[in-house]
């Protein structure tokens, strides 16, 4: 299989070129046409001599993703994707429309080893690591698939990226480089369970990413329950790994927190999520939970109100924002789940079909 060069960063492709002896310049053309102009054939690459061009296809591949199912949401055009990867590995992707922002919401690996109960990427497993190139064609793809430029890029699909941290990085960059695809840095969010070396790492390289930590509980006991990762990273210490980013970045922390009924959702939690998270600069983003095992279900609409309405009175660095999409099967690993389930299906379909006849 060809490398993508999807893979490649600006100074990697600078040196294959020299390798080819080729000058630099071609560099920069040729991440235009892969980054600003979204070109999909190598053919198209216009600014290029035909020779340097059949040099690229022979040497690489543009694109290795290819969709394989789509749902939207009739409430509010949420749009899921589900990929197959060169090695038939399969991954998801959404956009959220929530004016003025567009936001993509792109997986890191495919599953994910951490087990979180309420998660269907969770049940998974961890299969494999994505390339940084895989990670930024979910972007280039779903880009091509809209009217209008995406204004966010939030690694909340599947996997956890903190275990993922170089090619995640890596894919980040690309995306933000003023000649890749040239999205501003702080728009891009990094969203981790809480991976205390990865912040810490994230931290002293002085990372221009976003921030965001699933906090998802304020008390250990609940959360190593939820969340087994937990056992390794405490809340103590994770809030202190996300105070000292806070504190050296100079930068607002996301807590997200999935509202899972009977377990993290009464008026007593509300008030640990504002002391716990008080002396941190940060927004909270609260998600009723999407249904993925019984045992984990979001509270009524009442308690999520309730829930909002105190830590939002009590706090005036906290705002509220409630992610959208959700409900098309859209909380990670859901679609993937689907896709395999309908694979059981047709299976058994066709095997009493062969018995039939
Ligand atoms: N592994 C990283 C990023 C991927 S999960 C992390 O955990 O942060 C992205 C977000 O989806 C997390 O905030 C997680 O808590 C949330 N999530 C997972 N399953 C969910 C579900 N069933 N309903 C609502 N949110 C869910
Ligand atoms: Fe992995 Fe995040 Fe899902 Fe937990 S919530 S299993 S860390 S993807």
């Amino acid at each position: 299989m060809k490398n993508s060069i999807l893979d490649l960063s600006s100074e990697k492709l600078t040196e294959y070129l020299a390798a080819a002896g080729e000058p630099a310049f071609r560099s920069k053309q040729i991440f235009e046409s892969i980054y600003a102009q979204n070109k999909t054939s190598f053919d198209d690459f216009s600014t290029l001599p035909k020779k340097i061009r059949s040099r690229l296809d022979q040497d690489f591949s543009l694109r290795t993703l290819k969709k394989i199912d789509e749902i939207v949401s009739p409430v509010d055009n949420t749009r899921k994707f589900l990929w197959q990867l060169g090695d038939g590995y399969k991954i998801e992707s959404v956009v959220i429309y929530e004016k003025p922002r567009i936001t993509f919401c792109i997986s890191s690996q495919v599953g994910c080893a951490l087990d979180c109960k309420f998660c269907a990427t969770g049940k998974m497993g961890i299969l494999r690591n994505l390339t940084p190139g895989e990670i930024v064609e979910q972007v280039l793809q779903m880009q091509d698939l809209i009217d209008a430029k995406v204004t966010n890029v939030v690694f909340m699909g599947m996997g956890e990226p903190m275990l993922n941290y170089e090619s995640v990085i890596r894919a980040a960059e690309i995306l933000s480089h003023p000649r890749g695809f040239g999205l501003g840095a702080r728009r891009i969010t990094i969203s981790t369970s809480g991976i205390i070396p990865g912040i810490k790492r994230f931290t002293e390289e002085k990372q221009p990413f976003s921030l965001a930590i699933s906090l998802n509980s304020t008390e250990d006991e609940i959360r190593e329950k939820i969340m087994p990762i937990s056992r390794k990273y405490p809340i103590e210490e994770l809030l202190e790994a996300a105070r000292i980013y806070s504190e050296n970045m100079r930068r607002i922390i996301t807590f997200e927190y999935v509202l899972i009924d009977k377990i993290n959702s009464s008026i007593a939690n509300a008030k640990q999520l504002v002391q716990l998270t008080h002396r941190i600069p940060c927004k909270i983003n609260v998600i009723p939970c999407n249904s993925t095992d019984p045992e984990y279900s979001p509270p009524s609409r009442e308690t999520v109100r309730e829930f909002e309405n105190y830590v939002n009175n009590r706090s005036r660095r906290i705002t509220l924002r409630k992610r959208k999409g959700w409900e098309i099967q859209a909380a990670c690993g859901q679609l993937y789940a689907e896709n395999e389930k309908k694979k059981r299906k047709n299976k058994n379909i066709t095997e009493q079909d062969n018995l039939i006849r």
